[in-house]
């Protein structure tokens, strides 16, 4: 049975609950985009390579530090010894994965509900800290394409007229389930939304979701943009009294009927709350005071 995908020149994807992409150089070597979940996920990338194109994985192209696109990591290198290429501050997490869930609760030590395999994948060596511009990569020519918000350092990639765009969007299936996504910070976010537009590419292939053809894409980043605007618009109209960033989420999730009925739903959309606050503090649109022992957060 097939499972890669051909894409374009020595471009496919292993499609998945994270789109695994494989690229193929001259040479004969291969390199993945992402390596999914954990151990299962990227043995399936594996056998696929070997059974599918003859290849071995020479090189890893991390997008961004969230478990389910680097949980696979330390078995493709522990079975491939393939090299892991990552981006700037993420490489970070994928070294010490406990990171994720300790940003996620407020910098502490994340109690056992934040510690499940979405959250805390297995360490990920790092070979090589990636910069964006263009590089080339286990003979593969890639042009990485910073993609900051969702995470604070994710990259896409382009290889030939194909668009690896990590979760700069996420598909409409994943934004009706979780209603509002995560994200690091919204400032960065408008800008890479802005920069994944006017990146050249016949066809585009997100971190989640279907490949993206004939315009796709642009369509999926305006219901994303339409969104973020959305969430920054209840937020602004909710600081009309001071309020404290939880009484805050808790309306925003009342108002977007997000589910977050335990703790990694919760303390996704926590920091989330936050990246709003902060880019609508930095337009000036609203004014942080702390008070009484409150952070309090109120129209500029
Ligand atoms: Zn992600």
């Amino acid at each position: 049975m097939l499972n890669l995908i051909e894409l374009g020149a020595g471009v496919w994807v292993l499609p998945g609950g994270v789109n695994i992409g494989v690229l193929v150089g001259e040479d004969g070597r291969a390199v993945l985009v992402d390596t999914g979940l954990n151990g299962t996920s990227a043995k399936k990338a594996l056998k696929a390579v070997r059974e599918e194109l003859g290849a071995e994985a020479a090189a890893i192209l991390t997008t961004h530090a969230h478990a389910d696109h680097f949980g696979g990591n330390a078995t493709v290198v522990k079975r491939s010894g393939a090299a892991v290429h990552a981006p700037a501050v993420d490489e970070a997490t994928l070294r010490y994965p406990l990171l994720q869930p300790a940003l996620l609760f407020g910098g502490a030590d994340p109690p056992t509900s934040l510690r499940g395999g979405f959250l805390l994948a297995d360490p990920s060596p790092v070979d090589a800290v990636l910069q964006p511009g263009p590089h080339v990569i286990g003979g593969v020519r890639v042009e990485a394409i910073p993609l900051f918000g969702h995470s604070p350092g994710q990259l896409g990639f382009v290889v030939g007229d194909v668009f690896f765009c990590a979760d700069v969007v996420l598909p409409e299936m994943v934004l009706d389930r979780y209603r509002i996504p995560y994200l690091f910070s919204l400032t960065d976010h408008l800008s890479a939304l802005d920069r994944a537009r006017a990146v050249p590419h016949r066809v585009a292939v997100p971190g989640h979701g279907p490949v993206l053809e004939d315009g796709a894409l642009d369509a999926l980043i305006a219901v994303n943009f339409t969104l973020a605007m959305w969430v920054a618009d209840a937020v602004l109209e909710l600081t009309k009294e001071p309020r404290t960033a939880e009484s805050l989420l808790r309306d925003v999730l009342i108002r977007f009927e997000a589910p977050a009925a335990d703790a990694p739903s919760f303390y996704l959309l926590q920091p989330t709350v936050f990246a709003y606050l902060s880019h609508l503090h930095r337009e000036g649109l609203v004014a942080h005071e702390v008070r009484d022992g409150q952070s309090l957060w109120m129209r500029a």
